[in-house]
């Protein structure tokens, strides 16, 4: 290289570092150039840039280990919109809350088949990655996205999604199955997404969608499983929260006749179901154009007109049952005092209106061989009433999501064999003042992550060094698994426990469940009510809580409701009205044989138990990559970076340990064949075929390149290099000679 080369270097570097922040590669090699006085100049700019923008990979911090150098790189590039950082290759997030210029179709293009270290970092690099791993290596891949609320995973994973739609090969079939596949999200988002006061489109279900891909690498099918929606939300919300987006589109984008037909007025006001967080409208969604959105996405995915019907049918069925009136009589029984409701639920459902108010005013019982139905108070009755609605609209939304499954059903089986893509976008770790079931749920799974993340890199990466002969520092992290026993393990786990309260009958209660866990895991390290308070630690709690000292923190549950939820119960008689409904989904949802069945559905817990089971079985036989996403502020703020809150973040998505991991091992292996043949032009002994034994041939080629002892270490069949810029020197030999 001649001074103008290093010149002409020196400027892209520049622009590039002002374009992407990116500063891996290119600045990593001039640094050992010998500049002349002008390039020094330009260089020590590029370097002040640096400075400014932090770098792009969190390997390559120069006190890796403390995590306020973390948090200021972090801060560092999100001053200057670089919201992605790398440790190695996971990728970091932070939500800017504001629309940035790096995900149009030149992105795409930029990041499409390029290397990980070449390129700046960026979701897309991940998808790549992933997608390109399917291909050459024919494994099948996840995208495992974590963050709590309002973190961005739900957009990460909308923007993986186009990133494959934009990117891989399509004819006119696949064309179908990309459109349904992207417009499966307006839908489900409608339907299971809602505004809480962490985020204005906050998911409230887990989703985990597969993406099939035939052997030519293009998009043919998908498959989504979700994961405990949050139906409470379907009968109340708490203040400043609204219920799912669906009802509110309903109302405020349904035309004229429709509404009519469904008897719904044009204020949400009116709704009982829709009025408890007091909050009608969000400054940041338009309902009315969502409405058209998700009309327009049912047809794209294959609805027809009957199916949109019968849907918007139970949508305004559950809005008439929140309606419903009750009334005391003189005996301190409820009825029902309006009879509107019912008329409107007894034609949208298709059922008896006679039958359906005796169901929800009383409750079947089956006394010495015969039925009786015994009166419900006002309190058991609102409550029945609300146990229909959820079940109704929970059953719907699985519905819902086994509709959108059969239409992305892959059904050329001239080649069944297709690689996937899976895309895990689910709740984080959830910490609130008030912790309740459904927080001990999504705790747990998030315990389950853990350790799939401990075994598929931590163990996996501990092994591999192992195998190989390696000889390195063992990095000690936290094994949760002890934690997860403490919630799964059969009979003395927390959720048997738990079911076996629920089951139990007489007296048992959310207090006696309470008394159980103490006498069964109160000597759990892990685990604490006020009883043990003490003894474990100084802080005081209230009586109806136990606390889990989870991998990521300290969460103390109320145990209220919690048999209530786990149970689930809907009432046998009204379970019988929906089973004999005419509308088309219900009785798919509602089967007769359930009524049949003697044995008590499995409780929700252990439904959720298992459901988490099938799920790491999906993951781990699936070759993984991680993204995690940060929330800058509570405030849904751009700009705001608060300090607090991320660090928080840093911790329980446990981004120090896995920078430590990445930094005592090495950041790079290839195989000896693989590297040999990519480099072996540069190196006179290894070019144009090495003749010996591979290991040597790398040994030959690695010396002539000038590799220190302390950058590589030679397994049995990799080799392995400890800092990425080594790599990237190399990379870049490959290009200038
Ligand atoms: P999560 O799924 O983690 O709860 P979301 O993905 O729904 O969070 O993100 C919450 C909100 O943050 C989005 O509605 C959007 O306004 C904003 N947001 C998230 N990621 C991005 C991004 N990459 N660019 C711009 N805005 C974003
Ligand atoms: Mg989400």
């Amino acid at each position: 290289m001649d001074v103008a080369d290093i010149r002409n270097l020196m400027r892209k570097t520049q622009a590039s570092i002002l374009e992407n922040g990116f500063l891996g590669k290119r600045v990593d090699v001039l640094e050992h150039v010998v500049a002349s006085d002008g390039v020094r100049a330009m260089m020590e700019s590029a370097l002040t840039a640096r400075d400014r923008v932090g770098v792009s990979d969190f390997v390559l911090l120069e006190n890796f280990t403390s995590e306020a150098s973390f948090i200021e790189n972090l801060r560092k590039r999100f001053k200057e919109n670089l919201i992605y950082t790398y440790i190695g290759s996971v990728l970091v997030s932070v939500n800017p809350y504001k629309d940035l210029e790096i995900y149009t179709k030149n992105h795409m293009e930029r990041y499409r088949g390029v290397n990980f270290y070449e390129v700046s970092p960026h979701i897309y690099a991940v998808g790549d990655n992933a997608y390109r791993s399917m291909r050459t290596e024919r494994k099948d891949q996840c995208i495992l996205i974590s963050g709590e609320s309002g973190a961005g995973k739900t957009e990460a994973s909308k923007k993986i999604l186009q990133y494959y739609a934009v990117t891989c090969p399509a004819s006119d079939q696949v064309q179908t199955v990309k459109d349904r596949l992207l417009q499966s999200n307006p839908v489900l988002e409608a339907f299971g997404n809602a505004k809480t006061l962490r985020n204005d489109n906050s998911s409230r279900f887990g989703k985990y969608m597969d993406i099939q891909f035939d052997f030519k690498g293009a998009p043919v099918g998908g498959h989504i499983i979700n994961y405990l929606l949050e139906k409470s939300r379907v009968v109340h919300q708490n203040h400043g929260e609204r219920n799912f987006h669906i009802f509110y589109q309903l109302i405020e984008g349904g035309e004229e006749d429709l509404l009519r037909r469904l008897g719904l007025e044009r204020n949400a006001q009116q709704y009982q179901y829709l009025v408890k967080g007091n909050c009608p409208k969000v400054s940041s969604i338009n309902d009315r154009s969502e409405w058209k959105l998700v009309r327009k996405a049912l047809t794209v995915i294959g609805f027809n007109k009957d199916d949109v019907e019968e849907l918007l049918n139970i949508i305004a069925s559950v809005l008439h049952l929140g309606n419903v009136q009750y009334g005391e009589a003189e005996d301190g029984n409820s009825c029902i005092t309006s009879d509107t409701q019912i008329k409107y639920l007894a034609r949208l459902l298709g059922v008896n209106g006679a039958v359906l108010t005796e169901a929800l005013t009383h409750k079947k019982i089956i006394a010495k061989g015969e039925e009786l139905m015994s009166p419900l108070n006002l309190e058991q009755a609102s409550s029945a009433r609300d146990a229909l609605s959820k079940a109704v609209y929970g059953r719907t939304f699985t519905w819902l999501v086994n509709k959108i499954n059969a239409s992305l059903t892959y059904t050329d089986d001239s080649s069944k064999h297709f690689s996937v893509i899976g895309l895990l976008d689910i709740y984080g770790f959830e910490v609130f003042q008030h912790n309740s079931f459904e927080q001990f749920c999504i705790n747990y799974c998030n315990e389950k992550l853990q350790q799939l993340f401990i075994e598929l890199t931590l163990k996996s990466e501990q092994e591999e060094y192992e195998a190989e002969g390696i000889t390195w520092e063992p990095v000690h992290y936290f094994n949760n698994k002890i934690i997860c026993d403490l919630v799964e393990e059969k009979f003395k786990g927390i959720i048997s426990i738990l079911d076996e309260e629920c089951l139990r009958p007489g007296d048992a209660s959310d207090l006696t469940f309470l008394e159980k866990l103490e006498d069964t895991v109160g000597g759990h390290a892990h685990f604490v009510t006020h009883k043990l308070a003490d003894a474990k630690t100084r802080k005081v709690m209230a009586r109806d809580e136990f606390r889990l000292l989870h991998y990521a923190g300290e969460v103390n549950y109320n145990v209220n409701g919690f048999l209530d939820k786990n149970n689930d119960l809907l009432f046998r008689n009204l379970k019988e009205v929906m089973c004999m409904s005419e509308n088309k989904i219900l009785t798919q949802c509602f089967d007769r044989e359930e009524l049949g069945d003697k044995k008590r559905p499995e409780t929700a817990a252990t439904q959720f138990k298992a459901s988490l089971a099938k799920l790491m079985e999906i993951l781990m036989s699936k070759e993984p990559s991680y993204v995690r996403c940060i929330k800058p502020n509570d405030s849904k703020q751009a700009v705001r970076f608060d300090d607090v809150l991320i660090r928080h973040q840093v911790k329980y998505l446990g981004l120090m340990e896995n920078l430590r991991v990445r930094r005592a091992g090495f950041a790079y292996r290839r195989r000896y064949e693989v590297f040999l043949q990519r480099y072996k032009s540069l190196c006179p002994d290894t070019w144009p075929n090495w003749q010996g034994k591979l290991p040597e041939g790398v040994a030959t080629l690695v010396k002539h390149m000038g590799y220190k002892p302390e950058e590589y270490k030679l397994g049995r069949s990799k080799i392995f290099i400890r800092f990425p810029k080594t790599l990237f020197a190399t990379e870049d030999a490959l290009e200038t000679r």
